[in-house]
């Protein structure tokens, strides 16, 4: 599956005409479908080279780029069965990837002089890999998920209470056995928690589901130290003996579905609760202004679709028209999407990207500094 490694790598990769291109293709579950799938292919890139991001006709997609992406969807389309893959090839960069993606995304093509990588970040926003904890008052399962793979990272038993009817024959005894018996607990949790605290330090923060009886959820997540508490999605309940890697992930997706739109929620509310014209703007001119002053903390981008647009050839300003440059038309060339190279810059300047979704607006910043050009207040 795709990381955040994998787009930048992506995003170092330049070429000096549009030639590079990008193409999300969704292939049918069924396998019969695949048969129609180059035709689909051959469209979606005939269209690209016919329009040309400024309605000029282009050269399109090389011959040997077209026919490098038809030999792998012959050779690999029936391993991506039910996925978007991302194409992205350029013969001039010796550059050609093939990456399944972890949730489905509209079907696009590009030709730029980068790679389009804006549904590939949306991807890996949707859907991230997580870390799921199953826990009871004995044993623990810390499971790995990515995409629709599933590993188990720990598994452990402690010796623990045994039988919860082990001191049931004085009811003295019982209430000791009930204090130990929760001693022991606590004790497993803390174990638990401490491999959960050993995932994180290896770098990786990833959302953390919980699963198992309410009480062991409650226990676990009691014992969480902060850095690991902060990784915390949801939960779901279950009883953990009858519970197998693929049921842990079809139980715990929706919880995850349900943390990245809260997440997403949350952001937009940030924006649009923040006085506009100071730290945030909301909508296209005040963003491509604070774009270009390279002022943006956080970008988020709720727009799906393309907006073509255009970047100066000597200041690299972006704008929608082709004379909004004080450089002038003559040196403005098109961009086929304003929003990837909004993005693109965002992600250069150090700032964060988002792509969220159902947002009132296309696009919004939170800001480093308010931006005062004139630009921006229109
Ligand atoms: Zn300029």
């Amino acid at each position: 599956m795709i990381s955040r490694a994998d787009v930048e790598k992506l995003r170092s990769m330049r070429a000096p005409e549009p030639a590079v291109l990008s193409l999300y293709l969704q292939v049918p579950l069924d396998p019969a479908g695949i048969r129609g799938l180059a035709a689909e292919a051959a469209d979606l890139m005939g269209d690209v080279s016919a329009r040309g991001p400024d309605d000029v006709s282009t050269a399109g997609v090389s011959h040997a780029d077209r026919q490098a992406l038809l030999d792998a969807l012959a050779a690999h389309g029936r391993d991506w069965l039910g996925c978007t893959v991302a194409f992205f090839a350029c013969d001039q960069l010796g550059l050609f990837e093939a990456l399944p993606l972890p949730c489905l995304l509209p079907e696009r093509a590009v030709l730029a002089t980068r790679p389009h990588v804006r549904p590939l970040l949306a991807a890996l926003q949707r859907c991230p890999d997580y870390r799921v904890a199953i826990a009871d008052r004995r044993h623990a399962w810390v499971l790995s998920v990515s995409g629709n793979r599933v590993e188990t990272v720990a598994r452990q038993s402690d010796q623990g209470p045994r039988s919860p009817g082990f001191g049931g024959w004085y009811g003295l005894e019982t209430h000791r056995v009930q204090q130990r018996i929760i001693q022991l607990s606590r004790h497993h949790y803390r174990a638990t928690a401490a491999i959960l605290q050993r995932a994180a330090d290896l770098g990786r923060h990833v959302p953390l589901v919980i699963g198992g009886h309410h009480d062991s959820i409650a226990g676990l997540l009691q014992a969480l130290p902060p850095g690991v508490r902060e990784d915390f999605a949801g939960s779901f309940t279950a009883d953990p003996h009858t519970l197998t890697p693929a049921r842990v992930r079809e139980l715990a997706s929706p919880v995850i579905e349900g943390w990245v739109a809260r997440r997403e929620r949350e952001l937009a509310g940030e924006i649009l609760g923040e006085a506009p014209g100071r730290l945030a703007e909301v909508g296209l001119p005040a963003c491509l202004a604070a774009v270009n002053e390279g002022a943006v903390a956080h970008l988020l981008v709720a727009h799906e679709g393309m907006i073509p647009g255009f970047a100066c050839g000597r200041c690299g300003a972006l704008s929608t028209g082709s004379d909004e440059c004080p450089d002038g038309d003559t040196a403005a060339r098109a961009v086929p999407d304003l929003l990837e190279e909004m993005m693109q810059r965002a992600l250069d300047g150090d700032g964060q990207v988002t792509v969220i979704r159902d947002a009132p607006f296309i696009i919004a910043a939170k800001l480093r500094f308010p931006v005062t050009t004139e630009g921006s207040r229109r």
